[in-house]
């Protein structure tokens, strides 16, 4: 689970991941949804360099401190972490899933879904949610203060949001990511750019990433309807 962000985009005090959401920071959440999957033998948190906030946390969870600059590479250290943690060993053919703290809302039932869709596939796949609305482009502007305008309007039937977990195998996932470079912002488009294609499972809407301001008070909504 990478956890290193920063989180500018949602303008918290803190890391967005450390939010407080129904009086607990929003990775607990994440980590709760995530030690209810009972086929995760491991579950890895990988923060910034030094980050204690977590503190050692129980089994199966592991915090392990080699976030990077980029998520790619947060996940790409905590992929490495993977192999050589006392413990985990993990190898080339071992399934890995890889999940963003900030997607608080995950609940086991789509997890576990997306492990039955993978698990006898030869590429592996993500959870993605199917786009509802239609979608636009954006005229570019060298003002980064102009009001956006709509160029043209894109087809929206073949279009879907990646979404979190995304399942592939080890080595299949390192090599991917080493050839795509830090930039990535996931791993399938990752496998995507070695000619592969994954399997995209249906992983519903609530399983958005936190980003926005906004997203805080629909995400607190969401966990007060869970708890009634
Ligand atoms: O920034 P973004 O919202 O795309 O981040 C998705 C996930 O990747 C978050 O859980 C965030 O903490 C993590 N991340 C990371 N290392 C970075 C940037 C983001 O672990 N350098």
């Amino acid at each position: 689970m990478p956890c290193a962000g920063s989180g500018s985009r949602a303008a918290t005090a803190q890391p967005k991941q450390y939010e407080m959401l129904e009086g607990r920071p929003m990775v607990r959440h994440t980590l709760d949804a995530l030690a209810r999957v009972q086929r995760l033998a491991r579950i890895v948190v990988v923060v910034s360099p030094g980050d204690a906030t977590l503190g050692e946390p129980a089994p199966p969870c592991t915090v392990v401190d080699c976030g990077g600059a980029t998520r790619a590479a947060s996940v790409a250290n905590g992929l490495q972490a993977l192999r050589s943690l006392p413990g985990i060993g993990a190898v080339d053919d071992d399934w890995v899933l890889v999940h963003d703290a900030a997607r608080c809302l995950i609940t086991p039932e789509p997890v576990n879904r997306l492990i039955d869709a993978c698990l006898d596939d030869a590429v592996g796949g993500l959870l993605a949610h199917r786009l509802a609305d239609t979608l636009k482009a954006a005229q570019p502007t060298a003002d980064a203060g102009a009001p956006a305008r709509s160029l043209r309007t894109i087809e929206r039937s073949d279009k879907w949001l990646a979404q979190t977990p995304q399942m592939f195998r080890l080595g299949l996932l390192e090599r991917a990511l080493r050839e795509a470079g830090p930039q990535v912002t996931d791993e399938a488009s990752a496998i995507e750019a070695l000619g592969l294609q994954p399997l995209l499972v249906e992983g519903g809407a609530q399983n958005f990433k936190l980003t926005y301001p906004d997203d805080f008070a629909l995400a607190r909504a969401v966990l007060r309807s869970r708890s009634e």
